[in-house]
């Protein structure tokens, strides 16, 4: 997997590797796939790794899909004492974003000390970094990286550390957060824990209860009872535009029969005996006979919205849908013939995942509290 944000030793030392034991060394490649998102998410957080979904997962799926069409077996060395996300895994994994793999870990009990002792043992090349204080190594600029790891980054490769730098000061200035902000790395987490909320205390900095970045979500009406029977909820959503409307469009047909206006920029939907309304300003609203149903189709708009506007072109959508209705390269297309509206490919689509986000965002702001 080249992220396109490896470390050029990682690269070098998989190479080598592969070559010294006369293996295939295929590579999945994101290419500038980073730095094309990066502008309508923001820096991706330790609470929201859009990247690896994008830089990732993405390129995996499309290369196990061309080379090995009835799926495949990979063996990783995922260990649980790496994070608390880790904690559990099986010896057998499954990914919803990569349907075609099927993962073994079998270390997955070592301590670090057993894989240096094994490493030691075998007379293992291994990526040099590990000898310049680098305890973990991925992505060189990820968001769970290291401070020091982060200080080391810039005394080995300056022009990658400063490139970095240059863009979290630019998203600083759109999004509003002081220098100092960014500077203590607080734009590393989306939603700040309790950890950090007592560094800000301690360095007399006024922090935000949740990053702020360029999309927002206002809900201007919760879901409530409606004049003419039902219940009925409204908002608008903010996003970098990025595409036709049209898109959009074409994402709700995975949610219902969908009627479109390119002239006005109006979608109409209807959703079993639901009725959603979205407009190209971002306006959403939904109708529906209960309450839960009125949410439930204005999660699914804004969903659509997120995935029209934003999507990443990772087609791992393609993969998720057994009836073939749906396309992503460059274009959304949804064949509505084909189209079950299952919402499979909404549920393993890394966009519309930003909804959980957006709506969390609202902390505090009641409207939102009855979304999810
Ligand atoms: S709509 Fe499909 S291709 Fe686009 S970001 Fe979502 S999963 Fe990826
Ligand atoms: S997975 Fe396929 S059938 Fe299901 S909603 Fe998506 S496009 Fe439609």
């Amino acid at each position: 997997m080249d992220t396109g944000l490896e470390f050029p030793e990682t690269v070098q030392y998989v190479q080598s590797f592969a070559k010294s034991r006369n293996e295939r060394l295929k590579i999945a490649k994101a290419g500038n796939a980073f730095w094309d998102n990066v502008g309508a998410f923001g820096p991706p957080a330790k609470d929201f790794r859009w990247c690896c979904k994008v830089c990732k997962l993405g390129p995996l799926t499309t290369l196990i899909e061309e080379n090995y069409r009835d799926g495949t077996v990979t063996i990783e060395g995922n260990r649980a004492l790496e994070s608390f996300a880790r904690t559990d895994i099986g010896f057998v994994e499954r990914n919803p974003f990569v349907p075609n793999q099927t993962v073994l870990n079998p270390i997955r009990h070592w301590i670090a000390a057993e894989v240096w002792g094994y490493i030691w043992m075998e007379d293992l090349e291994f990526n040099p970094l590990y000898e310049q204080d680098f305890e973990r190594i991925g992505c060189y600029l990820c968001a769970s990286c290291l401070g020091s790891e982060w200080k080391a980054t810039g005394e080995i490769h300056p022009d990658l550390h400063a490139e970095w730098e240059a863009s979290l000061g630019e998203w600083g200035e759109q999004v509003g957060v002081s220098p100092e902000f960014v500077r203590y790395g607080f734009w590393r987490w989306k939603s700040l824990p309790p950890k950090m909320r007592l560094v800000a205390e301690e360095l007399q900095m006024k922090v935000p209860q949740m990053r702020s970045d360029s999309m927002e979500l206002r809900i201007s009406k919760g879901a409530s009872p409606c004049v003419a029977g039902g219940f009925s909820m409204e908002g608008v959503l903010t996003v970098p535009h990025k595409r036709d409307f049209s898109q959009v469009a074409e994402a709700l047909k995975t949610v219902g029969k969908v009627k479109f206006s390119p002239e006005f920029e109006v979608v109409m939907v209807k959703a079993g005996d639901g009725t959603l309304k979205m407009f190209g300003g971002g306006h959403i609203s939904a109708i529906a006979p209960t309450r839960d149903g009125a949410q439930a189709l204005f999660r699914a708009g804004a969903e659509a919205f997120l995935r029209g506007q934003l999507c990443t072109s990772c087609r791992i959508c393609e993969r998720n849908c057994e009836f073939s209705a749906i396309t992503a390269d460059g274009q959304l297309k949804v064949d509505d013939r084909r189209c079950r509206q299952c919402g499979k490919c909404v549920e393993a689509c890394v966009v519309a995942h930003y909804y959980d986000k957006l709506v969390t965002a609202g902390e505090g702001r009641p409207a939102y509290a009855g979304v999810k």
